[in-house]
């Protein structure tokens, strides 16, 4: 039996993180994953690849809007061997070099499905056949989490999960999106650029449930240009597959209505994978939503075994998996840490982007919390105006009286890249004062955090009267 000072189950984001971080620490570290290089549902088939296929999304778009400044560009025409085989090099590229770092390391990569057989036990089904028992001193299971489904919508064929959907078989003209989440209304941009007539069904009042709506009304709109229709307080009754077509029933607030669509996506939410590898011949508890329960260093109710990522509990995101992760590895290694951000942001990768941060408006109202909060609109953005995306919004949400940043919300291009400052503000517990002091670099859209942070010291450069 081989023997791992530390096994990592799972080579996702928080898993090869978790172990590249303790290898680094000097521990000796065994990956286990059924891929043949670390990366996980987010590099294989998750983030990177759908930010791949948003690249070439926001290119077209883009190109299409031109014409206003003078210089016009052709219709695309569009080859889909050539753009899945692009695609699939970005992911090939990435994952690579994460195999290259994890040589490097001297981590032993054992591919294949893991099940534990005991709390210090594992047995791995080898990719390339055979068994192999490894027996550890510790573990951080990282097993990540699958789309959650519906009865009347099985995936297969013409019915397809993000994963189907990134494979991109080809695209089809009329797609219903089922869901109008992170992964609904990101593909439903994707494969409207491509040519399709997307319709989103969703079943609450709103596309991107949890997030402030004055953020998500600029991507609505832009929406509901760009796809054919967006069902809201809407719900799929049911659906019937043929060879060519998926005939869907919905409910909603004009009745029931039935329409055929080519291809279906359905995107309603992810389920921690904690089932059917044996956690619990390893003694670890999960939570009634199947969560695996954690303390602070993520150690689970086993002392030896920690856990984290989206098998962890929410937000099920990359970046907060891979924090968790080196905090993990960190506590195995005995330095005494905690996972305690103050903030984890949330970005959707829409057109344009959504991201926030913190403490949200929506949150601030429900808990009751006295906040004062200043919106600076990018009309008012020098940047914004030259690249003709005025469609945005930075908004800071402050701690009325000492004016201390509690969250951040931004809606427009390139929210993704610049709601980082925003985390360190809240991170290192900056006052409004604090970012309207900073001197940020013109003209660029960063400045417009600097100036909602003016706002609310109430005199903001480029907008007057509040
Ligand atoms: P989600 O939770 O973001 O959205 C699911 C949506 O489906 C919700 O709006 C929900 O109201 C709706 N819904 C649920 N049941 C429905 C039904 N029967 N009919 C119609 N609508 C229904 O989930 P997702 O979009 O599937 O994404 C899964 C997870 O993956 C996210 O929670 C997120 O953590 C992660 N993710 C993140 C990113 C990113 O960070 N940019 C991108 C994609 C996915």
């Amino acid at each position: 039996m081989a023997e791992s000072e530390l096994l990592v189950l799972g080579a996702g984001p928080g898993g090869y993180a978790a172990a590249f971080h303790a290898a680094d620490l000097g521990l000796s570290v065994t990956l286990v994953d059924d891929a043949v290089n670390p990366g996980g549902v987010c590099l294989y088939r998750g983030c990177i690849p759908s930010k791949a296929l948003l690249h070439v999304a926001a290119l077209v778009n883009e190109a299409g809007a031109s014409a206003e400044t003078g210089v016009a560009f052709a219709p695309p025409k569009v080859d889909l061997d050539t753009l899945r085989g692009w695609k699939d090099g970005v992911v090939r590229k990435l994952t690579g070099g994460l195999g290259t770092l994890s040589g490097a390391r001297k981590i032993t990569h054992v591919q294949g499905r893991g099940t534990f057989t005991g709390p210090t036990s594992l047995s791995v089904e080898r990719a390339e056949g055979g068994t192999e028992e490894i027996s550890f001193r510790q573990a951080i299971v990282a097993p990540g989490s699958l789309p959650s489904t519906l009865p009347f919508l099985p995936i297969g064929g013409r019915i397809m999960d993000s994963t189907a959907a990134l494979d991109l078989p080809d695209v089809p003209k009329a797609l219903l999106v089922v869901g109008g989440g992170y992964i609904g209304a990101e593909l439903a941009t994707v494969y409207a650029a491509l040519g399709s007539k997307v319709t989103i069904v969703e079943v609450t009042g709103g596309l991107l449930p949890g997030c402030d709506r004055d953020l998500v009304r600029p991507v609505e709109a832009r929406l509901k240009g760009a796809l054919e229709e967006i069902l809201l307080d809407t719900r799929v009754t049911g659906a019937e597959a043929s060879a060519k077509k998926v005939k869907v029933a919905f409910d909603g607030p004009k009745g029931a209505k039935e329409a055929s669509y080519d291809r279906v996506l359905v995107a309603v939410g992810r389920k921690p994978q904690t089932s059917g590898f044996g956690l619990e011949k390893a003694g670890v508890k999960l939570d009634d939503h199947g969560f695996i329960v954690v303390d602070a260093q993520r150690r689970t109710n086993v002392p030896h075994i920690f856990a984290i990522g989206d098998a962890a509990g929410q937000p099920m995101l990359a970046h907060k998996a891979s924090h968790e992760g080196r905090v993990a590895a960190e506590a195995a290694a005995g330095r005494h840490v905690a996972y305690e951000p103050a903030a984890i942001p949330a970005v959707v990768f829409t057109d344009p982007e959504i991201a926030w941060a913190g403490l949200t408006e929506t949150e601030a109202k429900a808990k009751g919390i006295e906040v004062a909060v200043s919106r600076f609109p990018w009309a008012a953005s020098g940047r914004a105006v030259a690249i003709g995306r005025t469609d945005g919004l930075t908004k800071v949400i402050a701690e009325k009286g000492s004016g201390r940043v509690l969250g951040w919300g931004i809606t427009g291009a390139g929210a993704g890249e610049l709601i980082a400052e925003g985390v360190l503000a809240i991170e290192m517990g900056a006052v409004a004062e604090d970012v309207a002091l900073t001197v940020h670099p013109h003209p660029t859209l960063s400045e417009t955090l600097m100036e909602a942070a003016q706002g609310i010291l109430g005199h903001a450069t480029h907008y007057y009267g509040r």
